[in-house]
Formats: structure tokens, sequence, C-alpha cells
């Protein structure tokens, strides 16, 4: 383990711009990227497939829990970005679509799901020198992470930016729906029993509402530097 490097725990709210700015930190300081979202919403793909989610949402847990523990889920380095490996095939675009946002946060919810992912998350820290994003990075997976940001931004801020994503995407959708996901995902993200989406006691709290990405960049940078050379 190299001496100096740390932990970077980045948590907040759906389409928050936490993983925009983690990518960008990541990448700025040589660290390695892990977008933990992407996880869930590869096992959503996964039991969406495999016909464990019926017509009206719901998911079966236990055939899905049995399961989890076989699902390979990876990351790849392609020209345009980092993409999310699901058994080996590339499933980067599929698990950004409406309907696998959807259905995550129920996925999300079931403790064997939960207990699989954390799992590997807390491997991919063992070397340190990572900056990982999602809801419980900073409570659950790493509570003893150098850097913890909880990001948040009001929630037609945050479904503007998402519609904009599926858009570049090319991907239909319309505000009202992406609007009405936001705010069901933070809701079911917030009250489920097993590692709700809450701040850390010792996360630093980000509202980038009225912030350019250029802002966001220079606060991360800022807090990154204050800590690690408080740490030396
Ligand atoms: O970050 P993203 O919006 O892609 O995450 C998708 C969903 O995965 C969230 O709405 C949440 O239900 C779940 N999630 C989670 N814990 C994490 C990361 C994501 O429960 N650490």
């Amino acid at each position: 383990m190299e001496q100096n490097k740390i932990i970077v725990a980045i948590d907040g709210y759906s389409s928050s711009g936490k993983s925009s700015m983690a990518k960008w930190l990541a990448s700025r300081i040589g660290y390695r990227y892990i977008d933990s979202g992407a996880m869930y919403r590869a096992v959503t793909l996964f039991a969406m497939d495999n016909g464990m989610i019926d017509s009206n949402g719901n998911v079966d847990a236990e055939a899905l829990g049995n399961e989890v523990d076989a699902i390979e889920i990876d990351f790849a380095i392609m020209p345009d970005g980092q993409h999310t490996l699901l058994n080996g095939a590339d499933v980067e675009r599929q698990i950004r679509s409406l309907e696998v946002s959807q259905h995550v946060s129920p996925v999300a919810a079931i403790p064997m799901i939960r207990k699989s992912l954390t799992r590997r998350q807390k491997e991919f820290g063992q070397q340190k020198g990572i900056v990982m994003d999602g809801r419980d990075i900073g409570t659950t997976v790493f509570p003893h992470a150098e850097m913890k940001v909880f990001v948040t931004a009001t929630p037609e801020t945050r479904a503007r930016r998402r519609l904009r994503e599926l858009e570049d995407k090319g991907m239909k959708a319309d505000y009202e729906s992406v609007l009405a996901n936001v705010i069901d995902r933070d809701h079911i993200d917030e009250t489920r029993a097993e590692s709700p989406l809450r701040k850390a006691a010792d996360a630093v709290v980000l509202d980038n509402s009225d912030m350019t990405p250029a802002m966001q960049q220079e606060w991360l940078l800022n807090l990154f530097n204050t800590i690690v050379c408080c740490k030396k």
C-alpha cells in the first residue's frame, strides 16, 4: 500500500453529479474510480434479464439473493470512459436506461444483494488510492475513509441533469417521469432498513445546485489537498 494514498467516499442523492465529480477527481489525482451505483444497476439488469422482476416491479429476492455471488461485475476502460461489464458483457448503455433506474432501488434494498456488493466494494479499497461514489460508501463500505463528501441538489435540478444525460445518449425520456423517478429513488434509498442513504457524521456537505462543474472541481480538489496535506 502506498503510504500517503487515501480513500475518498462520495455519497449523495441520485443525479446529484457525484459520479462526474468522483470521476474527475480520480483522474486528476491518479486514483482508481469505482461507481458503486453501476454495480447495483448491473445486478438489476441481471434480474430483469432472468425473469426475477415481475410486471408489477416485484423482485424475487430469494432467487436473486441465491445467484448474486456468482454474478461477475467488472469495469473496463474504453476510449469514452469506464464501462460496466456484467458476466463479461459490456452493459454500460443498458444499465443507464430509465427502466433499470425504475427497478434498481428495490433491488438495492435487498440485504443479500447489499452484503455481496459491499464485500466486493471493500475489496476494491484494499490498496487505498480509490475514489468511490454511492449512497453508503462513507457510512458502511468505508466508514474510516479519510475524505467523505455528501453531495446534494434540489430534485428539480437533479431531474434536469438526468434528462440531459439521457438525451445526450440518444435515449427517450420526459422531465416528469425523470423527476418522479428521482424523488421515488430518494425515498426508497433513505427509508430502507439496510444501509440507508445518510450523510456520515464526518462527511462534508456540498449543495451544488448553483455550482458549475468547474466550481465543483475546484472545491473538491481543495478539500482533497487540505486532507492529504494535514495527514502528512
Ligand atoms: O448512483 P446511481 O444513481 O447510479 O445508483 C443507482 C441506485 O443504486 C440508487 O438509486 C440506489 O438505490 C442504489 N445504490 C445503493 N448504494 C450505493 C450505490 C447505489 O443503494 N452505494
